[in-house]
């Protein structure tokens, strides 16, 4: 699959580039006259191409919510705003929507999917002049409410069939059979600390939950049901409950805790506990047959896992591309 695949969809994916020449990060989709950037770094006054639109579809870093956010043009659901606010600082200056709303974005009708990866994260889907339907994922752990569509672009995270590191299954009931007083948890400040209080919450847990003031600020903002929290003023002092704090943090908790972190990698010095906020590669790619594409475009993240996505996608018949080799 390649850029005429695309254009004769009538939509053309472009770059947009820095005023030093380098791409900005993931792309644009034109379409009838319309660009809607997609997760990038917003423009400049120069800049050859001006978006219509920022959608951004969740307030992790690595989808560049923090530079988007300060133009009027940038569009994401009210939970993303203000996760981006309390995460950066920063007033949101654009539009917001309640995920499941359709919205009109430059004229187009333009609905609006949850995802289930963090708090507020979002899929967007439109049909262009020739019936195309495009559905834009950005990271997904739960597809199950995304629609049909011709044209998919979605991430490939965990998308290298070759690396068994891709195949994983949560173990939330390994999680709730330890959770307890005196446990920490060693979890990043958004989306999984957010998962793992959930977690908990569900799992019966009614007592104290503490926090380091990232991870706090972001639950007590973003999780109307969050129960009983507190924040972790100092770490050496005593700790009510059960404790949830970044990975890195654990170290600085007092040595007579049960330490764990929450995660995919086997490489920290404390027992992990399988947890993630997205598919795995036989998920990704069960998502993709299912929505039925005539074209998809992996367009997240960087490094080797979309072109590997895409190599297999093509292979089992969903013609595709990594964002890279278009
Ligand atoms: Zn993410």
């Amino acid at each position: 699959m390649d850029n005429s695949t695309m254009h004769e969809l009538g939509l053309d994916v472009v770059r947009l580039t820095t005023t030093r020449k380098t791409h900005r990060p993931h792309a644009a989709l034109c379409f009838d006259g319309h660009i809607f950037a997609v997760d990038t770094t917003r423009t400049f006054g120069n800049d050859p191409i001006q978006p219509d639109a920022y959608l951004i579809t969740h307030a992790h870093s690595d989808h560049h919510g923090k530079s988007a956010m300060m133009s009027p043009k940038s569009i994401c659901s009210e939970d993303t705003a203000r996760a981006l606010e309390i995460r950066f600082g920063k007033e949101y200056m654009g539009r917001t929507f309640r995920i499941g709303e359709t919205i009109d974005i430059d004229g187009i009708e333009v609905a609006t999917h949850p995802t289930y990866h963090t708090i507020g994260s979002c899929a967007f889907s439109w049909e262009n002049d020739k019936g195309i339907r495009t559905l834009v994922t950005g990271d997904v752990k739960d597809a199950s409410d995304l629609p049909d569509c011709d044209f998919l672009v979605t991430e490939a995270n965990y998308g290298d069939p070759a690396d068994p590191s891709c195949y994983f299954e949560d173990d939330v009931a390994g999680l709730e059979q330890i959770i307890g007083d005196n446990v920490a948890l060693g979890a990043y400040a958004f989306g999984k600390a957010q998962r793992a209080v959930s977690i908990a919450r569900n799992a019966g847990w009614q007592d104290e939950i503490s926090m380091d003031t990232k991870g706090y600020n972001l639950t007590k903002g973003l999780m109307g049901d969050c129960g009983p929290l507190t924040e972790i003023m100092q770490y050496n002092g005593g700790h009510e409950g059960l404790v949830i704090v970044p990975p890195w943090d654990l170290g600085k908790l007092p040595g007579s805790m049960k330490k764990y972190v929450l995660t995919g990698r086997r490489d920290y010095y404390y027992p992990a506990i399988q947890i993630s906020d997205h598919m795995d590669v036989t998920g990704l790619v069960d998502m993709v047959v299912g929505l039925e594409p005539e074209a998809t475009l992996i367009y997240h993240p960087d490094g080797h896992r979309p072109q590997r996505l895409a190599a297999h996608l093509n292979k089992v018949g969903c013609p595709a591309a990594a964002l890279s080799d278009i």
